[in-house]
């Protein structure tokens, strides 16, 4: 009876696939907000504003002044594989742009509400439009705006119970998303961004911008001078196999609980374990037990020697001569630490 039925196979309609599928690529409002923000950058954005309600949950607004998207891209611009980046396969491997496939936003548009309003150089006035899983609700309304664009996700999960359910309190994902936001503040000094929770009087985050400032402007805004006047800047670059890499380090005698790794390659925030690991091999035998370095680097690897689709979050990317590169930047580190006073142990260790 019972039984039999159960196990019976049957075709999943399709807009649960999708679901599925979204839930796969953004599995928190920090992810959403990664992919928006590359999306802003992308756009050539010089100011990007953020605003958070209930974690991202509740919502989660973007708001930049990039090129905007034009009206006859409005239509299937949360479809999925739509993209104006990426024409065929092969030029995944050249891609510069952060974006590559078209999937970010009709993942967001099938796990929340999303609103957007955009407007180009050569528009009259703003355009706003609603999608919900992956598809116009209603066809775009003039409205007015400035140069840019405004995404609003509303309610995200709200038809993945399980998904929602598996998420940390509210103030959990609010954290997380705010260290997405100062990560590409670090990475991106020329642009200022912001990052506040709704209703909230006081930005959490707002960094200055301007062609003239750097990373380190960035940290020092964000994180303090506590953190700042113990950093050094490091790069370090070889042609064979090419690549550079650049950042800033704690010496010997930062002191944090848990270490900070920063980590983007070719632009994108992205989790590395084989550099990670070879980072804190470093400063292992030079700190006291217990103790952490903060780190932040930007390697820059041709893009045809990187895989960015090895994950549905491209989070985690794999590159070739990982070894090679991730040796000399250790020398390059020791050779820092040495020189900001490492201690006699890590002589001894050396
Ligand atoms: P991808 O970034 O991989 O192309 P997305 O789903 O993230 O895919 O975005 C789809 C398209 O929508 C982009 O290719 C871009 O043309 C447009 N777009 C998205 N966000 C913005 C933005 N903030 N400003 C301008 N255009 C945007
Ligand atoms: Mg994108």
């Amino acid at each position: 009876g019972g039984q039999v039925q159960e196990r019976r196979i049957v075709q999943l309609e399709e807009t649960v696939i999708n679901r599925i599928a979204a839930g796969e690529v953004v599995v928190r409002p920090a992810n959403a907000l990664k992919e928006l923000l590359e999306n802003s950058l992308d756009a050539g954005s010089k100011r990007i504003a953020v605003m958070v309600k209930a974690g991202g949950l509740k919502m989660l607004r973007i708001e930049d002044d990039g090129h905007g998207i034009r009206a006859e891209d409005m239509p299937i611009l949360c479809e999925r594989f739509t993209t104006s980046k990426l024409r065929k396969y092969e030029d995944l491997s050249s891609i510069c742009t952060f974006g590559f496939r078209g999937e970010a936003l009709a993942s967001i548009s099938h796990v929340s509400h999303v609103t957007v309003t955009t407007m180009t150089a050569q528009d009259t006035c703003a355009r706003m439009a609603q999608y919900s899983d992956g598809k116009l609700k209603a066809p775009p309304r003039p409205c007015a705006g400035t140069r840019g664009t405004t995404l609003v996700a509303e309610d995200m999960f709200y038809n993945n119970a399980t998904r929602r359910q598996a998420l940390g309190k509210d103030s959990i994902e609010h954290a997380r998303v705010l260290e997405v936001v100062q990560r590409y503040a670090i990475h991106n000094p020329t642009v200022s961004f912001g990052c506040r929770k709704a209703g909230g009087s006081v930005a959490e985050l707002s960094s200055t911008g301007g062609d003239s400032a750097t990373s380190l402007d960035a940290i020092s805004v964000i994180y303090g001078q506590n953190l700042a006047k113990e950093l050094f800047s490091f790069k370090v670059s070889s042609e064979d196999p090419s690549f550079v890499c650049r950042g800033c380090a704690t010496g010997p005698n930062w002191t944090g609980r848990s270490s900070v790794m920063i980590i983007f390659i070719n632009n994108r925030l992205v989790e590395c374990g084989p550099l990670r690991r070879a980072v804190e091999a470093v400063y292992s035998p030079v700190l006291p037990r217990g103790q952490h370095p903060w780190v932040y680097l930007a390697l820059e690897v041709d893009p045809a020697t990187i895989d960015v689709n090895v994950h549905p979050t491209k989070m985690e990317v794999q590159f070739l001569h990982e070894e090679t590169i991730g040796q000399r930047l250790q020398e390059e580190l020791a050779k820092h630490l040495r020189e900001h006073g490492g201690s006699r142990t890590f002589a001894a260790a050396m």
